[in-house]
């Protein structure tokens, strides 16, 4: 989707600081780290959210789900971490393109505000 930011990120139009790439995803450091490690992994192709995915997403999100611990590995989140999606208005997701946080080196709280 042309004005989408995450689209964007993920076609290289905005620049970003990429920590694992390949042909169905991306995972990116946020731009407002909300603990020591905070990257964003996408898929890329336009999804809206959770809420938007569908059965021929099936494989493309267990992909991302396999990735997760490969990923965080390389972050060195050996102690744990959080996978987080927020959806929708009341998630409070602020960038309609589906994303899950991964947030480590530091104890999360519980339950989530
Ligand atoms: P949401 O609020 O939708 O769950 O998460 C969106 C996340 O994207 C936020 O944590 C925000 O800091 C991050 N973000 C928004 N715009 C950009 C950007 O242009 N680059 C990067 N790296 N992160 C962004
Ligand atoms: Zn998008």
């Amino acid at each position: 989707m042309s004005d989408c930011i995450f689209c964007m990120i993920a076609s290289k139009e905005i620049p970003s600081n990429v920590v694992y790439e390949d042909d169905k995803i991306i995972a990116f450091h946020d731009l407002e780290p909300q603990a020591p490690v905070h990257v964003l992994i996408i898929p890329k192709k336009h999804i809206a959210s959770l809420d938007a995915v569908s059965a021929e997403d099936q494989e493309l999100l267990g992909y991302l789900a396999v990735k997760v611990k490969d990923i965080a590995a390389e972050l060195g989140l050996e102690n744990g971490y959080r996978l987080v999606s927020n959806c929708g208005e009341d998630g409070l997701q602020t960038v309609q393109h589906l994303h899950f946080h991964l947030l480590g080196k530091r104890k999360m709280l519980w339950p989530p505000g």
